[in-house]
């Protein structure tokens, strides 16, 4: 429902979290002794020694394709939002104005019986405007259209902070228009890709024969699709290559992109997004917009009227009829992702009133779970691992005094954003009714789409969430330099009040330690403290950088996700090194808050024993060999298994806190590090 991320979103955003105790039951998400799995050696697999009857005991739901400690986090925000919705979708007069925004909303998606008599309908004025298109030229009227609409259809239009002058918000056009999860499933020749091929041609068939059409024309349309969004993959570039900022970036003007392909009429395209004049915008990625000036070129009227059909009925299907709903679901779900049940209608509903009207919900969220306390406490623990990182940092072996003063510079330009929006977004604006799902969704959609587009050339609001309140998750924004804690994630397993500081500094101290070093990863390290991408590095300490990550690229290529696929250690490098360097500062952080105190074993544990628990717990999860496989290929982020064997067989801390002998697996020779 939402836009495709931006590159700025997409670059670098990751699960982690802290804590502030929610009004639900805490203690079935705390750190928990229970389920350390004493039958396990922690110095042969740590993973398991913290997880195992964690994962004994909590077989993936059938509605679920990933099961994990954040995912249970999220059931209980989701019960916490449902109540909000509940009482809001009521149909009673004195609800104020937001309270009726969202709760009709909620209203219109939960009420099956409408959803369902309508069918199709709610699409077909807009399918009966493609099969009126009447030349190639008119493609720029139907694209706007289903962008509007947040359909992802032939290339990628936004506005995000320009990389090198971060101040002000520059026009965005990127790759995008295929329905796979990557462009390599459109190229890879294994048997694999090519029967996952198979099965999205006739998922895209059985779409077309919904809409009415005879099976033999529906198999026509899906190859038809098929040739188009191969086309565009191909011209796509990876997802390894678009790590480096610099490949991502070509400030051109508008008369330059119209260069690269002429046949789509971009003045058109641009006036009808009611886009602020554009005179230069990012191409990100000029070869596809190449390679898409010659699909325009050497394919029909009438096969891009079938494609832009499917982009359409694709984007919409969530909100129409149960067919529909249905047949989304065996593909996207059950199939790519190894789901066997359609999730419950309520918490898709939940989650579409998240997506769309995210911070109209997420300030009831906010006011009923987060208080000023719990951003005062968040803060106040940041505070100590900015500390560890800046001694981290001055006591680096391999970097010279003058980058040193650079990164630290970089890292007091750090600001921190904490819990939920100091100003909400006002969706005043936004038509919702208590009887149009489909409907409700797209006005939200535009208006969401037309303030991305309407901020063009204006200057960055800094104080802007990518994330709402209720989200368990975080992120670091390398074009902003700040780091952000969602509301969602400041709660058990992450942070608890009530528990000791080695557990909390474990969960949420580890991730706060992993989204500060995001500002110094692969990526984060090419752009300065105010945002800007800029080579602040001498060449022999970048080099020295690249030496060392490549140790990391080395180790996680050698873990395999399933089967015979191995985790992509270059495209997992940067969540990698976040990950090894957040536990490391963390325990130097917890080692300061701890001195001079006496701090005695609980549970049968010390504290660097508890700590590393702690990091060991967030990440217990159970996956299908579905998800596993499609994550290798998309995920940044390596497999929970890893993000913690990962990091603890380079720690010594850790093998002297479990007394690890040389020869162990949790021992690795030469251990890699960075920070
Ligand atoms: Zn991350």
């Amino acid at each position: 429902m939402r836009l495709p991320l931006t590159i700025l979103a997409a670059l670098v955003p990751l699960p982690l979290l802290l804590g502030q105790t929610a009004t639900t039951t805490a203690a079935a998400g705390r750190f928990d002794a229970n389920i350390v799995d004493r039958s396990a050696n922690p110095c042969v697999d740590f993973y398991q020694f913290s997880c195992g009857i964690w994962m004994k005991n909590n077989p993936i739901p059938p509605d679920r394709a990933i099961w994990g400690r954040f995912n249970e986090l999220e059931e209980r925000n989701r019960a916490i939002l449902r109540s909000i919705l509940e009482k809001a979708a009521a149909n009673d007069p004195d609800r104020d104005a937001a309270t009726k925004r969202i709760g009709d909303f909620y209203f219109a998606c939960m009420d099956e019986a409408s959803v369902n008599r309508k069918g199709a309908e709610p699409i077909r004025a807009e399918l009966a405007r493609i099969n009126a298109l009447r030349d190639k030229e008119a493609l720029a009227d139907e694209v706007a259209r289903l962008h509007q609409a947040g359909a992802n259809a032939l290339f990628s239009f936004s506005s995000a902070p320009d990389f090198k002058n971060s101040t002000v918000e520059l026009a965005q056009a990127d790759q995008g228009g295929i329905g796979l999860p990557d462009r390599d499933y459109y190229l890879k020749q294994d048997p694999k890709s090519v029967e996952l091929r198979k099965q999205y041609a006739a998922h895209v068939q059985k779409m077309f024969e919904l809409l009415g059409d005879s099976p033999e024309r529906a198999a026509a349309n899906a190859s038809a699709v098929m040739d188009i969004e191969t086309a565009l993959a191909k011209g796509s570039m990876d997802r390894v290559e678009r790590r480096d900022p610099a490949k991502v970036y070509h400030k051109m003007s508008d008369k330059a992109l119209a260069e690269l392909a002429p046949s789509f009429a971009w003045r058109k395209y641009f006036a009808l997004v009611e886009a602020p004049p554009v005179a230069d915008l990012n191409v990100a990625t000029p070869d596809f917009f190449k390679q898409m000036q010659t699909l325009i070129e050497q394919t029909g009227l009438d096969q891009w009227k079938v494609y832009l059909t499917w982009r359409l009925v694709h984007s919409s299907a969530p909100l129409l009829s149960d067919q529909f709903v249905n047949a989304d679901f065996d593909f996207y779900s059950r199939t790519l992702r190894g789901v066997k049940e359609l999730r419950p209608r309520w918490k898709r509903c939940v989650d579409y009133t998240d997506g769309d009207l995210g911070e109209a919900l997420g300030q009831k969220f906010a006011d009923r779970t987060f208080g000023v306390e719990g951003k005062q406490r968040t803060l106040k623990m940041v505070k100590t691992l900015e500390d560890a990182l800046g001694a981290d940092i001055k006591g680096l072996s391999w970097m010279t005094p003058a980058t040193k003063q650079k990164a630290l510079e970089k890292l007091r330009a750090i600001t921190n954003k904490i819990g939920y929006p100091d100003k909400w977004r006002d969706y005043s604006s936004v038509q919702i009714t208590r009887d149009d799902a489909l409907g409700n969704d797209r006005r939200a959609t535009a208006f969401e789409f037309e303030r991305q587009v309407k901020r063009i050339g204006k200057p960055v609001d800094r104080s802007e969430w990518e994330m709402t309140p209720p989200t368990v998750n975080a992120y670091y924004d390398p074009t902003q330099n700040n780091i952000n804690f969602p509301a969602g994630i400041l709660q058990p397993p992450f942070y608890d009040n009530s528990i000791d500081d080695a557990v909390n500094y474990g969960g949420i101290g580890a991730v706060i330690g992993h989204e500060l070093t995001h500002g110094f990863d692969d990526e984060g390290r090419k752009f300065d403290g105010a945002g800007d991408l800029r080579d602040w590095w001498t060449p022999a300490d970048a080099k020295a950088f690249e030496d060392r990550a490549a140790c990391f690229v080395k180790e996680y290529g050698s873990f395999t996700a399933v089967d015979d696929v191995k985790v992509k250690g270059d495209l997992t490098l940067g969540e990698n090194t976040a990950d090894n360097g957040g536990l490391r500062i963390a325990l130097m952080a917890l080692m300061n808050t701890l001195a001079d105190k006496s701090a005695p074993k609980i549970d049968g544990f010390t504290p660097e024993q508890r700590m590393f628990l702690a990091w060991g717990q967030i990440w217990c999860q159970n996956a299908t060999g579905e998800v596993k496989r499609l994550r290798a290929q998309t995920d940044p982020h390596s497999p929970g298994r890893y993000r913690v064997n990962g990091v603890v067989q380079n720690m010594p801390e850790f093998q002297k806190a479990f007394a690890c002998k040389e020869d162990q697996p949790m021992v690795r020779r030469p251990a890699c590090s960075v920070w």
